[in-house]
């Protein structure tokens, strides 16, 4: 017998009809909005995501898939931002840009509940803008797709982390209060301030929480201009009618973001409570080798999210199976041709073998959970009608032909 891989997953059935539908919602709500849909390579080479996410980071530390072919070294993708700039500075693509992603990304964590090795993630970039109203615009963008897929009980929060002249100067002081409280500190923490100073607040464990609660925090040392960007995304957050709540002590897990930063949170998720995580990434571009461009974005885990919503998407295909029971092999240009004509509408069809009995084609279109099977037979040829079968009801009605288009328009199943 073989097993999957730890930490990944067979999606089948309802679960993945879900995310289809998710992914489908997705696809139809942000192409409306403007964004064009991008594929990347699931590999790329590992420098590519060293050199954006930051060596210091847990996903390039701890969680990159890495392997090397020919002295190559390659990476699973772990993320979608960085492939997406490497993709448009690759092929010359225009600005302003903006893309959406659906795909797969892997990395070596430890599984749990709404933690993979391979999940999906849907994600939107918008390159090319600077101003703050497009870091309230795309956060308006991922709380409108979660209300068109009703998702509820989620919350907002948000931080500036600044730019790097602002993070120069509160990097000092923030040492110099740490000074006093290095013996409260984990020793990740003290490494993690070396090396990558802001993500000490990033850490899980209480102790060092209560020292960050009292420290200097990134927001209140922000630049004149960066204070400026932020006090304008919170005022358009206003006029969007988006709540939020301020996080000072927010900042995320990749060293390219830079200002607004932010996240949605759903409360009935537990530790990994996070369903959308995103901000403002003005350097990265010209770090991979492009022009200097400001670009915001944001990913959302669907499988997490997923996790928190009832058994009902509204956004999932709420259309009818059909089940077509002929009534004798000389019936079959007929009956596909019903067949065609249901599926026009956007319901499911299958068909019967018309040289079965009758009684085993209606057994089967039960465990095919048929909500409807059409006989067609003698009496329905001669006199212009389907015996149309609410298998749930169990009940029987003749729809004249003429009248099958309008009947399809109008049926519920239940
Ligand atoms: P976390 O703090 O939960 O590890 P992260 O900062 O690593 O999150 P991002 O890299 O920002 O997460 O990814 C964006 C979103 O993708 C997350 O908010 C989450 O919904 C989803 N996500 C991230 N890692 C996983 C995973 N291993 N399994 C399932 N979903 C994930
Ligand atoms: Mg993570």
């Amino acid at each position: 017998m073989y097993q999957k891989p730890k930490g990944t997953r067979d999606l089948f059935d309802k679960e993945l009809r879900r995310l289809q539908a998710m992914n489908a919602a997705a696809r139809d709500f942000f192409t409306r909005n403007g964004y064009e849909e991008i594929r990347t390579p699931s590999f790329e080479f590992a420098a590519l995501f060293d050199r954006s996410i930051g060596t210091t980071t847990d996903i390039v530390e701890h969680e990159i898939y890495r392997f090397e072919v020919n002295k190559k070294t390659y990476a699973l993708r772990p993320e979608g931002t960085a492939s997406v700039l490497r993709a448009f500075i690759e092929n010359k693509l225009t600005l302003p840009a903006r893309f959406l992603y659906i795909c797969s990304m892997y990395r070596r964590e430890r599984p749990q509940k709404g933690r993979y090795r391979e999940f999906q993630q849907i994600g939107i970039e918008l390159l090319g803008e600077n101003k703050p109203f497009f870091d309230a615009e795309i956060i308006d963008q991922g709380k409108r797709y979660l209300v068109l897929i009703g998702a509820k009980d989620f919350t907002i929060e948000l931080n500036s982390i600044g730019c790097p002249d602002c993070r120069g100067k509160y990097r000092e002081k923030l040492g110099s209060f740490l000074q006093n409280h290095m013996t409260d500190l984990c020793s990740d923490c003290k490494r993690r301030f070396e090396r990558n100073f802001l993500r000490i607040f990033d850490c899980k464990k209480e102790t060092c929480q209560r020292v960050y609660d009292e420290a200097p925090k990134i927001t209140d040392n922000l630049c004149h201009e960066c204070a400026e960007h932020y006090h304008k995304v919170k005022e358009y957050l206003n006029q969007f009618g988006i709540d939020y709540a301020e996080n000072k002590k927010l900042v995320r897990g990749l060293d390219y973001y830079t200002r607004t930063v932010f996240e949605f949170k759903h409360g009935g998720l537990g530790a990994q409570d996070t369903i959308i995580a995103g901000g403002r990434y003005d350097l990265l571009m010209r770090e991979l080798g492009g022009q200097d461009t400001p670009c915001t974005g944001w990913a959302m885990g669907p499988e997490r999210l997923l996790l928190t919503m009832s058994e009902d998407l509204p956004v999932l295909d709420q259309k009818e199976t059909f089940y077509i029971a002929g009534m004798g092999e000389r019936y079959i240009t007929k009956i596909v041709r019903l067949r065609d004509q249901i599926q026009g509408k956007g319901h499911r069809c299958l068909l019967g073998d018309p040289g079965e009995p009758i009684k085993i084609q209606v057994k089967r279109a039960n465990k095919c959970n048929a909500t409807y099977t059409v006989i067609y037979g003698e009496d329905e040829e001669k006199n212009g009608y389907y015996t149309v079968k609410n298998m749930q009801l169990g009940e029987q009605q003749k729809v004249l032909i003429q009248e099958f288009d309008a009947f399809l328009a109008n049926v519920r199943g239940k």
